[in-house]
């Protein structure tokens, strides 16, 4: 029977295992998929584990950086922006991907028919999330990514990135309080994308005044829920959609990697979906 699992710290709250069971169940693979708690001090201990057991893994927060010296290899695009959420173990040799990317795309592709190829973006947000993301929609051909965040240095640092590895790609930074500039980016964009991680808790701050955009301009949150951002961006007469795609998708992708088979999306999205209804019915 093959192994597969996530990692984290924590980990508990992770619905990759309902997801991935479900495609597994759907492929009619002998495998199992388990959650594992990791600690940051007891990662290399765990990967050396899971070379001798595991077929493949996830990884979630706090080891999509620090995981990358234990591999054999990475693949270009993960190197590049340093972060691997997928690894699948070729007979012992460990080789790490990025799928959020992919994640992101397929699921701006779903729900508003976008992709890559010329397109606008504006991310709201610069940590790992949008890093991975902004790297991989450079390098299928965006024509131009603006970062607004908080902490200049972040989203000076994507754009650094980005110019270094598509030039033709065009780039702008701002922060929340540069009104002016953040009206022009709002409104000369394709999508937006919420890459903060405001609105995981009920009484964040909105990210940003969606007053400032265009309406009818796409709005996507990263957050797997409908979030207040969301719901500020359909009074602005904007499309949504959240997170739980990019979830799905990136989801898909790893159990692609793994198999070599065509993940069955539907299967995985019921599960996923029901996981998330779920979870929320559990926290509230
Ligand atoms: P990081 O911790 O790397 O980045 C967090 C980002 O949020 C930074 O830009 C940070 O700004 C900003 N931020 C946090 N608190 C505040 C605040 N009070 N005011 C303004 N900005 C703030 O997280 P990730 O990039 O890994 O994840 C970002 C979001 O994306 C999370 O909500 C996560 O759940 C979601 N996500 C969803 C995925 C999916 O599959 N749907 C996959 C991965 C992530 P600063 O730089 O100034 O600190």
């Amino acid at each position: 029977m093959d192994k597969y699992a996530v990692i984290g710290w924590p980990v508990e709250h992770s619905v990759s295992p309902q997801m991935q069971s479900a495609g597994i169940k759907e492929l009619g693979l002998n495998a199992v998929y388990e959650k594992i708690p990791v600690q940051p001090h007891e990662l290399g201990e765990a990967v050396s584990r899971l070379r001798q057991e595991y077929a493949g893994w996830n990884i979630t927060v706090p080891h999509k950086e620090t995981i990358l010296p234990h591999l054999d290899k990475v693949e270009e695009a993960a190197a590049r922006i340093g972060s691997v959420n997928t690894v699948v173990n070729e007979a012992g040799s460990l080789k790490g991907y990025s799928t959020d990317g992919y994640g992101l795309s397929a699921a701006l592709s779903e729900s508003f028919g976008i992709h890559p190829l010329g397109t606008r973006f504006v991310f709201i947000g610069a940590g790992g999330a949008a890093r991975a993301t902004a790297a991989y929609f450079a390098a299928n051909g965006a024509g131009k990514i603006s970062i607004i965040n908080r902490t200049r240095a972040k989203a000076d640092a994507i754009a650094e990135l980005i110019r270094e590895l598509e030039p033709g790609c065009r780039t702008q930074v701002a922060q929340p309080d540069e009104k002016p500039l953040l009206q022009s980016l709002m409104q000369e964009t394709d999508v937006i994308i919420q890459a903060t991680s405001l609105g995981l808790k009920n009484d964040d701050p909105l990210p940003l005044d969606l007053g400032l955009a265009a309406a009818g301009t796409p709005v996507y949150d990263m957050i797997y829920r409908a979030t207040p951002f969301l719901t500020e961006a359909q009074k602005h007469g904007c499309p949504t959609a959240n997170g739980a795609s990019m979830l799905l998708y990136q989801g898909a992708r790893s159990l692609e990697l793994w198999t070599g088979r065509e993940a069955p999306v539907e299967a995985m999205r019921q599960a996923l979906y029901a996981s998330l209804g779920a979870a929320r019915a559990k926290a509230s």
